[in-house]
């Protein structure tokens, strides 16, 4: 089995170590013997050539933001239909705001997502810099029990930690779903308690750090959805990922006891 991963805008939307989620991705695959291709698509490279199971899209300064903004209109078709047909998307902050209507600065300048979320986000005076610590929706959380293969450990928690640093407050339209409820920082708009959007198999959130090596069941989830939909029904076969979930309940225990 081989799965196309596409990294968009890896040269302009990449901070806080989110890279670490194609990499995390694709040993995840490769000790499984899954074979994995990485494509990085940037600035004037088109999509439509391709066939991508993931694409991950990671976050970025306002700056980088115009920038991609203005290419990502060109990508927007080919995005919409992929993510229509069963795709897999993940959008980290930066991002995940360009996939939304738009982005209003703390300047005022509107930067033109492409609408995938329904939702926007507006630049505010606060920065949101902690860890924040999300439960994931309910709809969500037996898909991913069924997805994440244990050996000996079971999943006790399909909690998901991350760190965010944003100034942009996001705001969830009707035809969105939150991702999860916020149990610690601020997530979304640090006022509402929702973090992060889903629409269909495209997840976007403020989890920095990177998201995926210290939450390995969402990984395994994005990896069986992303299999299912070029292969069937797949089952994947268990990891010993006892360190994995130590940094995960390590920083899970850091962020709880901080006031
Ligand atoms: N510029 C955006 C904000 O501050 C995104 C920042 C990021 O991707 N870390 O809201």
């Amino acid at each position: 089995m081989t799965l196309n991963i596409c990294h968009l805008y890896p040269d302009l939307m990449d901070t806080y170590g989110d890279k670490g989620n194609t990499v995390t991705f694709q040993k995840r695959c490769r000790w499984r013997g899954i074979d994995v291709k990485v494509a990085n698509i940037s600035v004037g490279q088109p999509l439509s050539n391709f066939d991508f199971d993931f694409y991950f899209f990671g976050g970025g300064q306002d700056k980088a933001q115009t920038i991609v903004g203005i290419d990502l209109q060109k990508k927007k078709r080919h995005l919409e239909t992929a993510v229509n047909n069963g795709a897999v998307l993940l959008s980290i902050c930066g991002g995940y705001q360009l996939l939304q209507k738009y982005f209003k600065t703390k300047t005022g300048e509107i930067i033109k997502g492409i609408g995938l979320f329904d939702a926007f986000t507006v630049g505010s005076d606060e920065r949101m810099i902690q860890n924040l610590l999300v439960e994931i929706n309910s709809e969500l959380e037996q898909d991913i029990k069924d997805s994440y293969q244990t050996t000996d450990y079971r999943l006790s928690t399909t909690n998901l930690i991350g760190f965010e640093n944003h100034s942009g407050k996001t705001y969830l339209g009707k035809n969105v779903q939150p991702l999860g409820r916020v149990i610690k920082g601020a997530g979304n708009s640090g006022e509402d308690k929702t973090e992060g959007a889903v629409y269909k198999n495209a997840f976007g959130c403020y989890l920095h750090g990177s998201l995926l090596p210290k939450n390995p069941h969402f990984a395994d989830y994005l990896i069986v959805k992303s299999l299912e939909r070029r292969y069937g029904k797949v089952k994947l076969k268990p990891l010993n990922d006892e360190i994995e979930w130590l940094a995960h309940k390590s920083a899970i225990d850091r962020t709880r006891s901080q006031t």
